[in-house]
């Protein structure tokens, strides 16, 4: 086969392939230490899984892919950034997370940890003495999570945090709580884990999301994901980075010589754009590199808000939905082992109620997902609505215009969402530490380094994972 012909790129130190928030922080950072930069970007729009989209009608602004951003709010590195003087501006919903029951009440997660102990009934005193120690330190237990492998910087607290969340969901649920609704609540929050949640580290995706509502709140962008992204590419310009957008990069052999390269990619399109560089044990240890399961996407334009059933529902940016434990166990216990159930856990945000900039007045958007296998082809549209409509009577007759998302859909619109794979890879104990491989962010080509959500500390947008890798290449020279 023919060379793929060499990309027309300025030549600069660093060169830092995909505009995700871990491209863009990897780019900065590199920037700031005074290196000249090219952020290259395989799409015509900037941002990675940070975009928004009119993908329902003409007016309503959608975020393509993420939405809520407790972990941008809190992220140690772009807390330094002054996005705020970029025009990034965050809207806290009065409660962070609703999670509606059949008998129309709910459990809220607020800002304070008294009052969502409030609405715990019985299990009020135990979820406060759970969190109380860690909300205290939130940002000193942030250090330490959204971090490499490393001898922690406050040891005891984070080996006081790590005992609880190494823990399986289930295992702390059951441990700590004696009402349904409290373990429901839990397990809600751990399903971001993306995992089955009997699996060690469930607890733990469960407790940093709490945290992290104590510590700022759950967050949206006003006017959109793409704002933020806008922000992010503002500082890097600002520091004299230059940005080529509409630049796929096939093969590594297609980039200008630089002192670094760092590619803001998944361990698979490694293996596609450097596989004939990269000798045997490593292409062998990023075959092996486990993806998880995939989501199925939905995005409404709406008539009007959703009519939920607990009405307090609509003070919360995101809800969760599944009725009980076990109804949201077996969810993610089925479609782990390739089975989607009928009733789906879901994870909702309602970015409109608190951002008027994303409807035509008195207009609203939602999203939704749930998890489905990866590389899953069929249609969860169905189950979504109905579970929807389960705490939301009347939920469908709101629906001006829908647009839906399988996997496929996703990955081409982001080729690091391999399969639906939102996190870029599955967050297992193996890989939380040690992603993709134990070398971390350098790979066996010198001067090139891994900067994406395929490394510590994994899924989100944060921006840790470019920042560290970063940190890496700065290290090495
Ligand atoms: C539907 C959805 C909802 C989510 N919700 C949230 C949420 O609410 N809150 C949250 O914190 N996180 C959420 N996430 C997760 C979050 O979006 C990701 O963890 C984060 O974007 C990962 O950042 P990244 O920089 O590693 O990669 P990405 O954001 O995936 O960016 C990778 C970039 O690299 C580019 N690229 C890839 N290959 C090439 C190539 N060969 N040549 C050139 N360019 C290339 C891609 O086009 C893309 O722009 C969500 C994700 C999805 C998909």
């Amino acid at each position: 086969m023919p060379a793929p012909p060499k990309l027309d790129l300025p030549q600069t130190d660093a060169i830092v392939v995909g505009s995700g928030p871990n491209g863009l922080a990897a780019a900065i950072r590199m920037a700031q230490a005074g290196w000249s930069v090219t952020l290259v970007e395989g799409a015509d729009v900037p941002g990675g899984g940070v975009r928004s989209a009119a993908l329902t009608l003409p007016g309503y602004i959608h975020d393509v892919c993420s939405s809520v951003y407790p972990l941008a709010a809190c992220s140690p590195f772009f807390r330094t950034l002054s996005l705020e003087k970029h025009g990034v501006e965050f809207v806290y919903p009065p409660v962070a997370l609703g999670h509606p029951f059949a008998d129309g009440s709910a459990a809220l997660l607020h800002l304070s940890l008294e009052k969502t102990a409030a609405t715990l009934g019985a299990d009020g005193r135990s979820y406060q003495q759970l969190m109380e120690g860690f909300v205290a330190r939130w940002q000193d237990l942030l250090q330490d999570l959204l971090a490499p492998p490393r001898f922690p910087r406050h040891p005891l607290l984070f080996g006081r945090f790590g005992k609880q969340a190494i823990r399986s969901a289930r295992g702390l649920a059951h441990a700590y709580f004696r009402t349904d609704q409290t373990r429901t609540f839990f397990a809600g929050l751990a399903a971001h884990s993306i995992l089955p949640l009997e699996k060690l580290t469930t607890a733990g995706a469960g407790l940093v999301l709490a945290l992290l509502a104590h510590a700022a709140g759950w967050p949206f962008v006003r006017g959109g994901a793409q704002q933020l992204t806008n922000a992010l590419l503002s500082v890097l310009r600002s520091l004299g980075g230059q940005i080529a957008t509409g630049h796929f990069v096939d093969s590594l052999d297609q980039l200008p010589p630089a002192r670094a390269t760092l590619l803001d990619i998944t361990p698979r399109q490694l293996l596609k754009m450097a596989g004939n560089h990269l000798p045997q044990s490593y292409q062998r240890k990023l075959s092996r590199y486990l993806y998880g399961m995939g989501i199925f996407k939905m995005d409404w334009a709406l008539h009007q808000p959703i009519p939920w059933r607990a009405r307090e529902c609509s003070q919360a940016g995101t809800i969760h939905l599944g009725a009980d434990l076990e109804e949201i166990s077996q969810s993610e216990r089925q479609v782990w082992r390739g089975q989607p159930t009928q009733r789906p856990y879901v994870l909702l945000s309602q970015p409109s109620l608190f951002d008027s900039t994303r409807a035509p007045e008195g207009k609203h958007t939602a999203w939704a997902y749930c998890h489905v296998p990866n590389g899953y082809t069929g249609d969860r549209s169905r189950a979504i609505e109905n579970q929807i409509e389960r705490f939301a009577p009347g939920f469908q007759d709101c629906i001006a215009a829908r647009s839906l998302l399988s996997p496929a859909d996703l990955e081409k619109h982001n080729p690091n969402l391999v399969g639906g794979d939102i996190i870029g890879g599955a967050m297992t104990l193996g890989q939380v530490f040690l992603r993709p491989t134990a070398s971390l962010y350098r790979t066996p080509i010198q001067s090139v380094y891994l900067c994406s959500s395929s490394t510590p500390p994994g899924g989100g947008v944060h921006g840790m994972c470019g920042y560290f890798a970063a940190e890496a290449v700065l290290a090495a020279k």
